[in-house]
């Protein structure tokens, strides 16, 4: 059976067409630029590439576009080929602890929590509306970024704020990239053979956007990122935790309104901000290799607060079996998995395999034989995840 998974901003399309329950990527691509000038289209299948550059007004016309361009070069055989369809949608509030069936309710919910997420929310009903006008018949899931979260305990997702910030507006800690902890934490149950069950897991998700998670028994009990995805580690362009006495300090000194600070922290902050380089891991490590003592910094610094947050997760769960590193950066920089490494070997009780851990992409043990604590590269696929649920929820 074939699922598209889907992953709709507001002015770009991203998609992934697999072949369930094999979980093998027919085709992919990326829909950039809708209702702007210098709109594009990418589509890789089979090794090829194809690239065109037209105007989409919108996300319906790019949707359309995107289907008929998979029947003209043979992919599908018609619209009626694809069974259905998962949606990545970035929060769900508190209405949403799994994946849903998209109805009439569903969409109406996720537009009720929009104002948790008002840059994201409304660019993922746009993508399933345009889905859903050129496949109505086929069952659409919305697979969200806060779901996996829901199983943290008050204490643990409640700020220490006035208890009306929550009960009136949803102020709390909900998480992000659950997808990616959900997928990741299962997937190291595979490759060690357990059961996730018996497992507990530290998945450092290290991106432009990063964020720790821990995982005990399968289940998210605690993550760095909070009300919004700023909070926690620091990230490519985001500060991480911060006093937030600072905001009106700056604001004051500066002259400048809430929201334009606001806009340094998610901005101009992170590697970015300390190393005054770049927010790209590659950029910042070439950096400090040719001298630079901010490059340096930008990496210690998320480091030391990596290190800080499996510490304290260590001591909430009473222990840990795996930490795991995925995303971009936990993915492909052997650098920064040692300096994060260095920093847990000796109250973890576990040694970094310098060898081991000269890999990128791919599924690889990282720690010594005899390690009490397993360190792991595992590389994410939300997409995967998402076309799991979505199979899921269909046959149910
Ligand atoms: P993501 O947001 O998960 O796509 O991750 C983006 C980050 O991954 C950027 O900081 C990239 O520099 C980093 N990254 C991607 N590929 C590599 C690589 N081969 N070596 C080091 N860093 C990489």
């Amino acid at each position: 059976m074939k699922i598209m998974a889907v992953n709709a901003g507001s002015s770009s399309l991203k998609f992934q067409l697999l072949n369930m329950p094999e979980e093998s990527v027919i085709a992919s691509g990326v829909v950039e630029r809708i209702g702007m000038d210098g709109g594009n289209f990418k589509l890789k299948h089979n090794g090829d590439e194809t690239e065109e550059q037209l105007d989409m007004p919108d996300h319906a016309v790019a949707v359309e576009h995107l289907l008929e361009k998979l029947v003209s070069l043979n992919i599908v055989d018609s619209y009626e080929d694809i069974s259905g369809v998962g949606h990545r949608v970035v929060h769900g509030g508190e209405k949403f602890s799994d994946s849903v069936l998209i109805d009439q309710k569903v969409l109406d919910a996720i537009e009720e929590v929009s104002d948790l997420a008002p840059l994201h929310n409304p660019a993922n009903l746009t993508g399933i509306t345009a889905f859903q006008k050129a496949l109505p018949n086929k069952p659409h899931v919305a697979v969200f970024d806060t779901a996996f979260h829901q199983t943290m305990e008050k204490e643990t997702f409640m700020y220490s704020t006035p208890y009306e910030w929550y009960s009136k507006f949803g102020v709390r800690k909900y998480g992000f990239h659950g997808t990616s902890h959900k997928y990741v934490s299962q997937r190291v149950a595979d490759i060690l053979g357990k059961d996730v069950k018996d497992l507990k897991t530290i998945v450092l998700h290290i991106g432009n956007g990063a964020s720790i998670c821990a995982i005990d028994g399968g289940l998210s009990v605690d993550t760095s990122m909070g009300f919004t995805p700023l909070a926690g580690i620091t990230m490519g362009t985001r500060s991480g935790d911060i006093d937030p006495a600072i905001v009106e300090f700056i604001a004051q000194k500066q002259n400048r309104s809430l929201e334009d600070v606001m806009n340094d922290l998610n901005k101009k902050s992170g590697y970015l901000g300390i190393s005054g380089v770049s927010s790209d891991s590659r950029d910042l490590w070439a950096a400090a290799d040719d001298g630079s003592d901010r490059a340096k910094l930008a990496i210690d610094k998320q480091a030391k607060m990596i290190a800080d947050y499996v510490g304290a997760y260590f001591i909430h769960m009473g222990g840990v079996d795996t930490i795991i590193f995925t995303a971009g950066i936990g993915e492909n920089a052997p650098e920064t998995r040692e300096v994060i490494a260095k920093r847990l070997e000796k109250a973890l009780n576990t040694e970094l395999d310098h060898d081991a851990n000269n890999v990128r992409g791919k599924e690889q043990i990282i720690s010594k034989e005899g390690s009490k604590v397993k360190l792991m590269v595992v590389p994410t696929n939300e997409e995967v995840m998402i076309a799991r649920d979505t199979q899921r929820l269909m046959n149910e």
